[in-house]
């Protein structure tokens, strides 16, 4: 579902944030990927996200070879991809299902269908009892749900999460990663950016690891056979 394939990437001539990146993730793989700050762990992200372009490379998402993606195909591919941020991005001018709506409104859908959709993502994550609700009057681990929801409204093949308990205790870290979890179950390839590392041993997947832009750990390629 997802592949780098010699993925390089410059910012500018003398600093790579990516060098020779080579991992696949299956649909329906759930893995983390860590590394210290600075390691490239956005940089992934935004490849996949086609908010930057490899210097080197390819970078496949749903079959679908992105790095010569004609710009107007980009908000399409978006679409099949669901994110999922630290600080959520909830906006606080209106209510949980509008915030969760709001893909689906761009995406011209009748109100039929987003009242059904919306209401399916805020079961899944437990929350269809606070639709009406501000976000503002939600606990910091309801909002992240409610980022979640909004990330897989439209059911995305693949959901993307950066730093997605970064805020949060333990305890709630662990709901969300059940919630992560579940939507492996159902076919989605999840791929968690995190620094937290013992949120990373408790629950034993696959991680890949970053450091200084070169791949150490978790990869695999069809060139050089599974590796990590
Ligand atoms: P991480 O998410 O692991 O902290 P990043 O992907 O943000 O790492 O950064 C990797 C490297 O690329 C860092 O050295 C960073 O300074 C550099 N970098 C990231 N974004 C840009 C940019 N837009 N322009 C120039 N350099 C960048
Ligand atoms: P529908 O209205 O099409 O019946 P549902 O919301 O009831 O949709 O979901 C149908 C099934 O699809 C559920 O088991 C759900 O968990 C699963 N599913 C598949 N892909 C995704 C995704 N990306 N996000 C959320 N659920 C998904």
């Amino acid at each position: 579902m997802i592949e780098f394939r010699q993925v390089t990437k410059r910012y500018d001539s003398d600093h790579t944030a990516l060098a020779q990146v080579n991992f696949s993730l299956n649909r329906g793989e759930l893995a983390f990927l860590t590394g210290h700050s600075g390691a490239g762990k956005s940089t992934l992200l935004k490849l996949i996200m086609v908010m930057e372009r490899p210097s080197a490379g390819e970078v496949v998402v749903g079959g679908q070879l992105l790095n010569r993606l004609p710009r107007r195909q980009i908000p399409y591919i978006r679409r099949h991809i669901g994110v999922v941020f630290q600080n959520h991005q909830l906006l606080f001018d209106r209510t949980v299902f509008d915030n969760v709506a709001m893909p689906l409104e761009v995406m011209g859908a009748s109100p039929r269908d987003i009242g059904r959709r919306v209401r399916a993502a805020l079961d899944k994550v437990g929350l269809l009892n606070k639709e009406k609700m501000n976000p503002m009057q939600l606990s910091g681990g309801e909002q992240q749900r409610v980022g979640i929801a909004r990330a897989v409204v439209n059911k995305p093949p693949v959901l993307l999460a950066d730093e997605p308990t970064g805020n949060l205790d333990p305890e709630l870290s662990a709901d969300i990663m059940n919630l992560f979890t579940r939507f492996s179950q159902v076919g989605v390839t999840v791929l968690i950016a995190t620094h937290d590392i013992g949120l990373v041993n408790e629950m034993d997947r696959r991680t890949l690891t970053l450091d200084h832009g070169r791949l150490i750990a978790g990869g695999s390629s069809p060139l050089q056979g599974a590796a990590g």
